[in-house]
């Protein structure tokens, strides 16, 4: 029986597409433009029909890739081995809120701007902030962290609990709802990160914490990348708890300009927000202040007023949007890398030289304060893609001869694989031994995360 046919009688009809429409659409992802089509797209609606979909998919040797708000960027979502795309847009419902503990629990598919919207009233948050609508299975699936990881860490600095299901079917607890413990493994961590090659996260147990009190945000241009990344590494290493701390290129903020009419200094941008309370917020921006004067900074704009915020950091919320209607049509390439905080200054005037040096239009954004930048590429035709595939090869070897990371967030999906042996050596085989451990039949979003065990 062919596999949808079999899976409609297992769950019923409605969690079943096979229309051309839901095919197309569940081929590829973000920033990576070769898609390939799944068989068929599954929606499953409770953790029950997920462990269906696996034990069916494990026993009958079909490739399942899960995909929940499908932004990740490094062709994570793309089922290259075609099978199940499994669709958990479905489990998205809040399950049990718990103010008092600081916790929420959720589905899978639910996205952090709805989590937060859940729990502002308590006066607490949920910190992490990648900027696309990311659901919290996905995040936790690729560690994601975004703007505020300097001040508040990872995804995985929130997970408490998960409900997973592995790829035999079977439902594990993993975690518990202490704030702290040195109890067993910490597969909660395993499956951080994992990009669905593990299991399927049905449900995530979250801590939250508490809003700030006051907030001020910051705009310093400078004279080049070096300056104003010497000034990020000065700003971390004296220590102020910065709460965002972001980088933007010139020529992201010409796209800016022309694209909402403003005036914003074509110069390379550092963009800072600091969260506290009044009195330590006013000393840390004058820090910042002192620091940035040092560093070169041609200008030091501050408010603390929600509005004036919000202006400040117009540049920076508008970037995305600029930079692709300023190259209409093109297909874009998103990667990033993170490095030392110390290492940063070269590694992005390299990155930036690199791409000049080869003739490509490239944006520059950082969530620098982590040492963690962005390039986004765009794209006209094959030489292009081969011409930034090597600007992105080359970025990433600097990154990794420093000690840096192929990835400090966006994840490895199929674009990094090719870098993970040099990462992570003898350790590779380890990582492939789980992999092989809990998902005997290969059938978890195979061709991601990790190369292919060798034949021994
Ligand atoms: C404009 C833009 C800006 C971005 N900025 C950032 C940023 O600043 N920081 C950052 O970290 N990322 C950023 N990203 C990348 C992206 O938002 C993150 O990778 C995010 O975590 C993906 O979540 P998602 O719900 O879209 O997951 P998907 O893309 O649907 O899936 C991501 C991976 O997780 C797996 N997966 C999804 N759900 C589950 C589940 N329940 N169980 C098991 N596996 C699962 C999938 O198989 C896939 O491998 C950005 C993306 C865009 C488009």
């Amino acid at each position: 029986m062919a596999i949808a046919d079999a899976l409609s009688l297992l769950l019923g009809a409605d969690r079943i597409d096979t229309t051309a429409a839901a095919l197309t659409q569940h081929s590829r992802g973000e920033s990576y433009a070769a898609g390939v089509m799944p068989e068929v797209v599954v929606y499953p609606q409770s953790t029950d029909e997920v462990s269906k979909v696996l034990r069916f998919a494990t026993e009958r040797g079909v490739p399942v890739t899960p995909v929940a708000a499908n932004s990740s960027l490094e062709g994570h979502t793309v089922p290259v081995a075609g099978g199940i795309s499994l669709d958990l847009g479905r489990l998205d419902r809040v399950l049990e809120s718990r103010p008092e503990d600081l916790l929420i629990v959720v589905q899978p598919a639910i996205t952090y701007p709805r989590v937060n919207e859940h729990v502002r009233r308590h006066g607490l948050f949920f910190p992490i902030d990648p900027g696309a609508h990311a659901s919290i299975g996905g995040m936790v699936s690729t560690n994601a962290s975004g703007t505020a990881a300097v001040r508040y860490g990872t995804t995985g600095d929130y997970v408490l609990a998960l409900e997973v299901v592995t790829p035999t079917g079977e439902v594990l607890r993993l975690g518990n709802r202490a704030r702290k413990s040195a109890s067993g493994y910490d597969l909660c961590a395993l499956f951080t990160g994992a990009e669905g090659t593990l299991g399927v996260i049905t449900e995530v147990t979250l801590r939250l914490v508490g809003l700030p009190e006051a907030a001020a945000a910051a705009r310093l241009p400078f004279p080049d990348a070096y300056s104003a990344t010497s000034f990020v590494t000065r700003l971390i290493q004296a220590g102020v708890p910065v709460a965002r701390c972001e980088l933007i290129d010139p020529i992201s903020i010409r796209a800016v300009n022309a694209y909402s009419g403003t005036a914003f200094p074509e110069e390379m941008t550092i963009f800072l927000e600091f969260h506290g309370n009044p009195a330590g917020i006013a000393a840390e921006v004058e820090i910042a202040r002192e620091l940035a004067a040092d560093a070169g900074a041609t200008a030091f704009e501050a408010a603390t007023d929600a509005g004036e915020r919000a202006r400040l950091w117009e540049a920076r919320h508008t970037m995305l949007f600029a930079a692709n209607a300023a190259h209409p049509g093109l297909d874009s390439i998103i990667t990033d890398v993170a490095v030392p905080i110390s290492e940063l200054p070269a590694a992005v005037a390299s990155a930036m030289a690199d791409c000049a040096e080869h003739g490509l239009d490239v944006h520059v954004v950082g969530h620098v304060g982590d040492g963690n930048f962005h390039l986004t590429l765009y794209v006209a035709d094959a030489a292009e893609r081969a011409l930034a595939q090597g600007v992105v090869d080359r970025m990433t070897h600097r990154a990794l001869d420093v000690g840096g990371t192929a990835t400090g967030e966006h994840g490895v999906g199929l674009r990094k694989l090719k870098y993970m042996e040099r990462e992570h050596g003898e350790a590779l085989g380890l990582m492939q031994t789980i992999k092989a451990t809990l998902d005997p039949a290969g059938i978890m979003n195979p061709g991601k995360k990790l190369p292919v065990r060798a034949p021994r």
